[in-house]
């Protein structure tokens, strides 16, 4: 036999025991491994609308959506009909195409504070680009993120606080020298004191401040509108941009993104530049930048900040992104969602409530969080201290029950247009049937 042929039937336990041989930790990217969880990753060997079965055949009901992209479910047919007729009229070009100006269009139709965008393949590239063109745009070196909020892993980024107030970051991954996060600067998340007095010290050197307005990296905590608020004051009286980052909330929790939550909290709000992934490509490799014309125009080839890829804009991935765009458009789509999300999280609390245990629930759109502990977290100091052995029970209870939840308290949960009154009741059941254990 070729010796490249695989068994026939493998178990996860199997799979994940051989992908270990040839990729670190089996996995792609680290999160994907369930050491926050403990156990055995599930091998996934397809999808359909709610649902993903794995190697061995069992069906989960699916709440992670790939990390935010699925929000119509898993192989939605007017989306899977794009993508194959793109496929059909070639993969990738390299040159530009009427559908990369399409998806642009539709993007800045729906974000008012989006005159021009730039499409890349991930969401680390587009995080990464805004910061270089926020730093090309001000002619300023520093910026400022919050504990807890991920942006991708460019090494200026992979960073955390340092031992006091306006100083200077840690990296937080080997192979980042500290000279390259000298200019990062962290505080925390919806502490106002602390952006005033960062501001205070360093107002003039400040080209970003850059944020996940709802924070999907500590599970789900909102930007408090005062802070977001006061941010935007601050930004404006030093000349620093504000760069939102919606890789997560962008055309998730709303048609208008975040930004448009806000924009009904503080009028005439918007960030400066924005930052989006996941459902714009709607499962293919895709995500953007964006902002005024004139800010973009300081982009190759207008302008000095450099920046390019050769699969950006890719035909088969913008295909995607359109179709998924189009489809979340229709009137009604973020209602509908919007409800369902409530209905799941409304039933956890009610199953967590009767079974008397600590459990506080949020939501906006089809993305939500939940946390084993009496009061919505604030910050990431707040999010860690919450009960992680419980949660870790929650998870795999849910797991064993066919309800795919995200294998860390850390990370938010999405519901898609696909899933029905009966996979949240079901999914409901599952939890209220682990909480009784505890
Ligand atoms: N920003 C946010 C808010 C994210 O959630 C993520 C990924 N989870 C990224 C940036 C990085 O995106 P990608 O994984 O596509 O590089």
């Amino acid at each position: 036999p070729c010796p490249l042929e695989a068994p026939a039937v493998s178990t996860n336990a199997q799979l994940f025991e051989r992908a270990q041989r040839s990729i670190p930790g089996g996995v792609n990217s680290p999160v994907r491994a369930f050491r926050a969880v403990g156990g055995t990753p599930r091998f996934i060997s397809r999808a359909e609308g709610a649902y993903m079965w794995d190697a061995e055949g069992t069906r989960y009901i699916d709440y992670i959506g790939s990390w935010g992209p699925m929000i119509l479910g898993h192989g939605h047919p007017a989306v899977l009909e794009a993508v194959l007729s793109a496929a059909r009229e070639g993969f990738s070009f390299g040159a530009p195409t009427e559908r990369e100006v399409e998806l642009a269009e539709a993007i800045i139709e729906r974000v008012p504070s989006i005159e021009q965008v730039r499409l890349v393949s991930s969401g680390t590239e587009a995080g990464m680009s805004a910061i270089r063109l926020a730093r090309g745009y001000t002619g300023r070196s520093k910026i400022i993120k919050f504990e807890g909020c991920y942006h991708g892993h460019a090494d200026a980024l992979l960073v955390k606080a340092g031992s006091g107030l306006a100083t200077f970051g840690h990296p937080t991954s080997a192979g980042v020298p500290p000279e390259v996060v000298q200019h990062t600067l962290v505080l925390e998340y919806n502490n106002v004191e602390q952006i005033e007095a960062a501001f205070a010290a360093h107002g003039a050197d400040i080209a970003c401040v850059m944020i996940e307005p709802i924070a999907g990296n500590m599970n789900f905590v909102r930007a408090a509108v005062p802070f977001v608020k006061r941010i935007r004051e601050l930004c404006d009286q030093h000349g620093a941009l504000f760069v939102f980052d919606e890789v997560m909330t962008g055309f998730r929790v709303a048609l208008g993104s975040a930004q448009s939550v806000y924009a009904q909290a503080i009028p005439g709000f918007t960030p400066d530049i924005s930052v989006f992934g996941k459902v714009i490509g709607g499962g293919m490799p895709l995500a953007a930048f964006g902002t005024s014309r004139r800010v973009m125009e300081k982009l190759a080839p207008l302008g000095p900040v450099y920046q390019a890829g050769t699969l950006s804009g890719n035909p088969v991935a913008t295909a995607c992104g359109l179709a998924t765009l189009r489809e979340i458009s229709r009137p009604g789509f973020y209602e509908a969602l919007g409800a369902r999300t409530r209905t799941l999280v409304q039933g956890l609390q009610a199953a967590a409530d009767a079974a008397g245990v600590p459990f506080v629930v949020d939501s906006e759109g089809g993305m939500f969080g939940f946390f084993f502990t009496s009061t919505l977290p604030q910050n990431y100091t707040q999010v860690m201290a919450t009960d992680q052995a419980r949660f870790n029970r929650f998870f795999h209870g849910l797991l064993d029950r066919g309800v795919y939840l995200a294998p860390a308290l850390y990370e938010a949960g999405f519901v898609s247009a696909a899933h029905t009154e009966a996979d949240i009741a079901a999914t409901v059941a599952a939890a209220a049937d682990v909480l009784r254990a505890e």
